[in-house]
């Protein structure tokens, strides 16, 4: 309990801090200026054209930044990615914004280098050095619904630089199948056993943010994870930016691909070349390939790869098969439906907003299943309500209704359903907390 509790204050200690440093990197707009740590991004017009001093090709769509504007060198180089932003290319600076000790263990949640090629990447690698540790707030785990504790990892991963398509799709394997830019792993849709981890039986094991750790204790995402925003606001009026990269290292984005698009709706759209792949991908002129998020469909994040992978990145890689997967959600969720209803569905950015959670607890009872979340809804307030990244700032309640209220940065994400996550304090089996579930139960909406 005292490690998991000591989990939510150190994050929440370090949230205003980031979404002030957000906020203020989002006010500069598409012109070249100074964040707190640097330039965040500058124009790429042209990319043959001469780079700014301090800057160096790398390869592929990446540059390298060893000193800052006035010429000092700097004491951890930047790596720049070179993406459409808006109607512009720009050198992005994806990772700088992660490369913190937001856990207060004198290490960097990511760290960023550059290694020589291979044979089947001869261009060379991205390296990033991982913790694998969530810089938002989480469930407290163990809890009711999952028995397993969030830990510190030491992953190594190699991203290619120039991302090579492949003849073959590449199977995904279990485990780690890609890297958000905060150093989280990406998994499959599937649970060990083999069900699908987002819909049906399984999807209520997933935190408010879309992850939840396993028997290891890698903290991982099976879906779009509405609590990683990459430095960049995503308003929905645009193609969403970067969040995170695959192992044949081409960047997976967020859901939009044009104004109130998502890229899985582009085949109802007039653009049926831009209808995504099996894989989750497509391609444009500008980006080249690359895959999307599809909140609320399969495969979610990815369903394959593409390109050629590195090896080296998922032991499981080495004996992928080929070939991309198949939704096989099935069977009702293990908890009964608690959370009748959320109301408003939709709240809108910047302020305080009051949201109501109707309980039902004729469903608080669950099916005797090992590990289940057997026993009713418990009596009082629940000590934790999270919303996607959004942590209720004041609950109560009522009879069945609980009042909370939540705080809506002015730059949160739009759009985009949220799920609902309610813990009550130490009322499960061995003083766990009762964890409830519901997904996509709320959006941000202008
Ligand atoms: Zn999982
Ligand atoms: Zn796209």
């Amino acid at each position: 309990m005292g490690s998991a509790c000591c989990h939510h204050c150190v994050l929440k200690r370090v949230m205003p801090l980031r979404r002030s440093f957000q906020v203020l990197c989002h006010n500069l707009g598409r012109a070249v200026g100074a964040c707190v740590l640097g330039v965040l991004f500058f124009p790429a017009a042209g990319h043959s054209e001469e780079l700014p001093a301090g800057v160096e090709p790398l390869s592929g769509r990446w540059v390298i930044r060893t000193h800052d504007e006035a010429g000092s060198k700097l004491d951890k180089p930047r790596y720049l990615y070179r993406d459409l932003v808006g109607k512009e290319e720009q050198y992005v600076d994806l990772f700088s914004y992660h490369m913190r000790d937001s856990n207060g263990d004198g290490t960097d949640e990511v760290r960023i280098s550059h290694e020589p090629g291979s044979d089947t990447h001869p261009a060379g690698f991205l390296i990033i050095r991982s913790q694998g540790y969530p810089n938002h707030p989480t469930a407290i785990f163990p809890n009711s619904g999952n028995p397993n504790t969030i830990q510190v990892q030491d992953f190594t991963f190699r991203l290619p630089l120039e991302p090579r398509l492949s003849a073959t799709t590449t199977r995904l394997p279990m485990g780690p199948i890609g890297t958000a830019l905060n150093g989280v792993v990406f998994f499959n849709p599937f649970e060990q056993g083999g069900m699908n981890a987002v819909e049906g039986y399984a999807e209520v094991w997933l935190d408010a943010c879309c992850g939840h750790p396993q028997q290891t204790g890698v903290y991982h995402y099976h879906k779009y994870p509405s609590c990683v925003k990459s430095p960049f606001q995503d308003d929905g009026k645009q193609h969403s930016p970067i969040i995170g990269f695959a192992w044949d290292g081409f960047p997976v984005h967020g859901p939009y691909e044009t104004a109130g698009i998502m890229a899985h709706q582009s085949d109802a759209h007039a653009s049926p070349d831009l209808a995504l792949d099996a894989c989750n991908g497509h391609f444009d002129s500008s980006r080249g390939y690359h895959y999307h998020a599809t909140p609320g469909r399969f495969p979610y994040i990815l369903g394959g790869y593409r390109g050629v992978v590195e090896p080296a990145n998922n032991r499981g890689l080495r004996r992928a098969g080929s070939g991309v997967i198949e939704n096989n959600a099935q069977g009702k969720s293990v908890i009964d439906r608690a959370i009748s209803a959320v109301r408003p569905g939709a709240v809108a950015p910047g302020g305080k907003r009051t949201v109501t959670i109707e309980l039902d607890p004729g469903t608080g009872n669950s099916p005797p299943v090992a590990g289940g979340n057997a026993g009713q809804i418990p009596e009082g307030a629940p000590a934790w309500v999270q919303i996607g990244p959004y942590e209720a700032t004041a609950i109560s309640r009522q009879g069945n209704v609980v009042t909370i209220t939540l705080e809506i940065p002015e730059d949160a994400t739009l759009g985009v359903l949220l799920d609902c996550h309610l813990e009550f304090e130490g009322a499960a089996r061995g003083g766990r907390n009762r964890v409830y579930k519901r997904s996509d139960v709320l959006r941000v909406v202008e």
